[in-house]
């Protein structure tokens, strides 16, 4: 439980975390840590250089941004869950920073390090694929945006360089449902659905059913093609593959996956 030697630096702006990053070879950003710090400590990661952007006040903000709501990526899940702004424009979002963890991981972690992260059991994932939101970063080659369905490429991996700093996301003002399946209170999703409803249309999206979120693209035509919420919430788990382990066993993940799609649904869509 105690991790690899590393070194340590608090970088003041975007710029000095980007420069920091590209001096050492296997740097790594620390925000909240609630994400990383469990990994060092089990030795599963073992960076060099922590550069510390947690101070970076900068990047914690939500505002209004034309048709869209900017999210800074040092945004607390606390501070999300409770923004007036997202609570009337977009409360898929709030909501679901609501549920993540308990007070003191909300407190401490931030969207951007749960987004930056790319665990296929993290919440906000899934909620922002079926958002359709985009992610932006800065690196040494200037600022890129990405779209939140092209970002997640793995089990915990990313389209971000090993210099980017994830700054920002962008969610559409939009209405939505997210549901999970926990084992005990406060507990890690064994499978999650979010509902975004925009533009007459519902996007749904899975979470811990693949390596990343996953589009539940067959429901999503399923609607498209009138048919009523309960048959299309039985093709949720088509061209999944959930993993088996002491939660739930793929089989039941995929049961989990119909259920809590047909609940999303009624909800967002009635
Ligand atoms: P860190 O741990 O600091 O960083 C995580 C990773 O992202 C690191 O690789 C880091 O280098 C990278 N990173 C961080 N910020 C950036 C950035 N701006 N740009 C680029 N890379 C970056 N999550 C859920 O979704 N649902 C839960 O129910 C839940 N329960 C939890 C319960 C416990 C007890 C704990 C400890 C955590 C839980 N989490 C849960 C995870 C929590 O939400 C973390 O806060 C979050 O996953 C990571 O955010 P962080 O700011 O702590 O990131």
């Amino acid at each position: 439980m105690i991790p690899a030697k590393f070194d340590y630096e608090v970088a003041g702006s975007v710029d000095q975390a980007v420069e920091l990053l590209g001096s050492t070879d296997g740097a790594k950003l620390l925000a909240g840590g609630h994400s990383l710090l469990p990994l060092m400590k089990l030795r599963f990661a073992q960076p060099k250089l922590l550069v510390d952007i947690g101070r970076l006040s900068d990047l914690s903000y939500v505002r209004e941004d034309g048709d869209r709501i900017a999210i800074g990526a040092l945004t607390r899940h606390h501070d999300v869950a409770n923004d007036k702004l997202l609570a009337k424009a977009n409360p898929l979002v709030a909501a679901t920073a609501a549920g993540i963890g308990d007070p003191q991981v909300r407190h401490v972690g931030t969207i951007g390090g749960s987004v930056a992260h790319g665990d296929p059991a993290a919440d906000m994932p899934a909620v922002l694929v079926a958002l359709e939101a985009e992610l932006v970063a800065r690196g040494p080659k200037g600022e890129r945006t990405i779209a939140a369905g092209d970002f997640f490429t793995g089990f915990l991996e990313t389209t971000l360089d090993a210099e980017e700093v994830l700054t920002e996301i962008r969610v559409p003002k939009a209405e939505g449902v997210y549901v999970k399946f926990h084992r005990r209170s406060q507990d890690w999703a064994t499978v999650g659905v979010a509902v975004a409803r925009s533009n007459g249309s519902a996007h749904v999206a899975l979470t811990n059913m693949g390596q990343t979120p996953v589009r539940a693209e067959a429901v999503e035509a399923a609607l498209a093609s009138g048919a009523n919420v309960a048959d299309a919430a039985e093709k949720a788990a088509e061209g999944t593959s959930p993993p088996s382990d002491t939660a739930a066993s793929a089989e039941f993940r995929q049961h989990l996956a119909r259920v809590l799609t047909r609940r999303a649904l009624e909800q967002a869509l009635n």
